[in-house]
């Protein structure tokens, strides 16, 4: 059985001080037993994380960031590293998101140095992946999300896999544009992402590793997306800057 996880992607959102509010909201409306059942992942911008670490201590709530570079350390003016984050209690991270791979040129070369070093140094990953409208008009979505996993994940062991890995499927035209896939052509690409997994990790592997949904998912449509097979929960945008919507997001999952 494979435990709900539900992220909050802030993106560039939140200052120092509205973080700090936003955070207080969560820890009071979301209970100890909520945070048992589901994970949930908050991914604040880098410059909220340390007093993200403070304010969540002993809350059940976890900590995520949103990028971060794939050498250890060095002369990468303005870069993050895996060791960073790790020293803030920040265990789980996004990488190639598609507005990384959109806005900042990230290929899949790159996200899977990303990948290796982050697995290196124990964080967990939340991988995105999703194709574009044009090419699912063209139908080769599945072939581009196949792509994006095995390449994302190359040189990867089974076990590192399937310890650390969690994928997001995030169809680009659903993200931020308040079109959310049906649960029926989301559980269907959750399907096909197991089947890729499967092929390159083996079944036991496919089996445990969560995908989520990403793309519009609001208070009003978690539940029928999260009640889908193979949708393990979700990877919000615009609804997780709200503590009320995000909360019941997170309920709906319960
Ligand atoms: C995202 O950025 O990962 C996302 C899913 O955004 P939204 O929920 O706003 O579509």
């Amino acid at each position: 059985m494979r435990k709900k996880l539900v992220a909050g992607n802030w993106k560039m959102n939140k200052t120092f001080l509205t973080s700090k509010e936003l955070i207080t909201e969560l820890i009071e409306k979301l209970t100890k037993e909520d945070l048992e059942k589901v994970d949930v992942i908050i991914c604040p911008p880098f410059t909220a994380i340390y007093s993200a670490k403070e304010l969540i201590e002993g809350s059940g709530l976890k900590l995520g960031a949103q990028n971060v570079f794939h050498k250890d350390d060095g002369a990468f003016t303005g870069e993050i590293s895996a060791s960073m984050l790790k020293s803030l209690n920040c265990n789980y991270v996004i990488i190639g998101h598609s507005e990384r791979r959109q806005f900042f040129n990230e290929t899949n070369h790159l996200i899977n140095l990303k990948v290796k070093n982050a697995i290196k140094n124990n964080l967990f990953v939340i991988l995105c992946v999703g194709e574009t409208l044009e090419e699912r008009e063209e139908n080769i979505h599945k072939k581009i999300v196949d792509e994006q996993v095995t390449l994302c994940l190359r040189d990867l062991s089974k076990e590192d896999v399937g310890k650390n890995i969690i994928i997001a499927y995030e169809p680009i035209w659903a993200i931020g544009t308040g079109k959310t896939a049906t649960p029926e052509q989301a559980n269907e690409m959750h399907i096909e992402i197991r089947k890729s997994l499967e092929n390159i990790f083996g079944k036991d592997v496919a089996d445990s590793i969560r995908i989520l949904y990403g793309g519009s998912v609001n208070d009003k449509n978690s539940a029928e997306l999260f009640a889908k097979s193979d949708i393990d929960g979700g990877l919000i945008g615009g609804a997780s800057l709200k503590s009320d919507n995000f909360t019941s997001i997170v309920k709906s999952a319960l």
